[in-house]
């Protein structure tokens, strides 16, 4: 008779060890156990060896460590690695591994897809499965961690899906990270499309992670029509949560602005970013739209276009960084690489595959959390 194995990543040391039920050794097995996941990073029952033969054959029978299964995993010439994992259905979230030369990155999905439908996104266009668990979430760094020689020390939350509507799983997530892996919360960045609610509680957990706007535009009749959640939360009342959330943790925020041609990198944009800010020793990184097939007749902008408005901002005092596009031959974009496997922008556009470009969630935030 089989039974299903449960995975142990994702449980607190309380839950582990509650797991294990009357075990007399239950504690001492659990924190074994957790140090051999998340500080030994190991993979398999069979490498643990203070563990006793029978606790690791009753493991084997009862328990696997991750759910994780690798369905694609590219290397790009520039060294950036993304996979693209499931766990046994077709539901398929993606992680990239981004090493530098000072430190190695990574960037992690909350979500199967994401609800906000916002319409120059892949992952959105794609629709939206589910939330990941915690268990999923901090899998994707394991896995990331055991295809890279260097430790994997900073982690952005800009895969696919929206962090702040999976909180409670995401924050199970990051103190994971925190207290078992041991990365700092100032090397962990979450980027949200701006859901108020959730950000002011995310500001109450009074954790020192970094946490980016992505505002895209100053204008609402624009941000409206690139990201719906406009509607609902609207340009100053998103950047005064911002506000908020810098005041409540003492952790300068930052803003992700994607541009698009003729959209949203106009100069009267660019100028009307410098009020809205004011005051607020923040960065803002500009993102030079990824192509994907909208159907809407998005283009990324001209180099010109990019210097032009990035120099509006310096000139009137704004701390501006680009993101360098890495990752550009392994469709490193965000949910193109799922959608590519789903076929779901295949079925959509006509085509038999999407074209390949450069990734948004190919570069960790350069803005590193300092
Ligand atoms: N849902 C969150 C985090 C995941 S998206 C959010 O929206 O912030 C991470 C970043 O990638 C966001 O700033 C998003 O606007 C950006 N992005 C999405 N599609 C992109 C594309 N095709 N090219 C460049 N950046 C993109
Ligand atoms: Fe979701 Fe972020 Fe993509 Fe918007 S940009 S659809 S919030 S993943």
């Amino acid at each position: 008779m089989s039974t299903v194995r449960t995975p142990l990543i994702g449980l607190t040391q309380q839950e582990l060890q509650a797991l294990l039920g009357d075990r007399k050794d239950a504690k001492l097995r659990s924190k074994q156990l957790m140090g051999h996941i998340y500080k030994r990073f190991e993979t398999s029952f069979a490498q643990m060896a203070d563990l006793p033969q029978e606790f690791r054959d009753y493991l084997e029978i009862h328990h696997t460590i991750s759910p994780l299964q690798v369905a694609t995993h590219r290397k790009s010439t520039d060294k950036v690695e993304k996979l693209l994992v499931h766990n046994g259905d077709h539901q398929v979230y993606e992680c990239v591994l981004l090493p530098y030369q000072d430190r190695v990155s990574c960037c992690l999905s909350s979500q199967v897809g994401c609800p906000m439908g916002c319409t120059f996104c892949a992952t959105g266009l794609g629709g939206f499965d589910r939330n990941l668990t915690a268990g999923e979430i901090i899998g994707q760094y394991l896995l990331l961690q055991s295809h890279s020689p260097r430790r994997i020390s900073h982690v952005v939350f800009m895969g696919m899906g929206e962090p702040l509507l999976n909180l409670k799983n995401l924050l199970k997530a990051i103190k994971l990270l925190h207290e078992e892996v041991g990365l700092s919360y100032r090397h962990l960045t979450v980027s949200t499309v701006g859901l108020v609610p959730q950000i002011l509680e995310l500001a109450k957990e009074q954790l020192p992670i970094h946490l980016a706007l992505s505002l895209h535009s100053p204008f609402d009749e624009v941000r409206d029509r690139l990201m719906p959640v406009n509607h609902k939360w609207p340009v100053q009342v998103v950047v005064d949560a911002m506000r908020e959330y810098q005041e409540a943790t003492g952790r300068k925020v930052t803003f992700e602005y994607l541009l698009i041609k003729d959209v949203n990198d106009t100069p009267e944009q660019a100028k009307a970013l410098i009020p809205l800010l004011k005051g607020m020793p923040n960065v803002i990184n500009l993102i030079p739209w990824n192509w994907v097939d909208t159907g809407n007749g998005f283009a990324r902008p001209e180099r010109h276009r990019v210097r032009a408005f990035r120099k509006i901002l310096e000139d009137a005092g704004m701390n501006v960084t680009e993101r360098v596009e890495r990752g550009h031959d392994i469709a490193a974009a965000c949910g193109q690489l799922a959608g590519q496997h789903k076929g779901k922008f295949a079925q959509r556009s006509g085509q038999t595959a999407i074209p390949i470009s450069g990734g948004n969630q190919s570069e960790a935030n350069p803005v590193l959390p300092t």
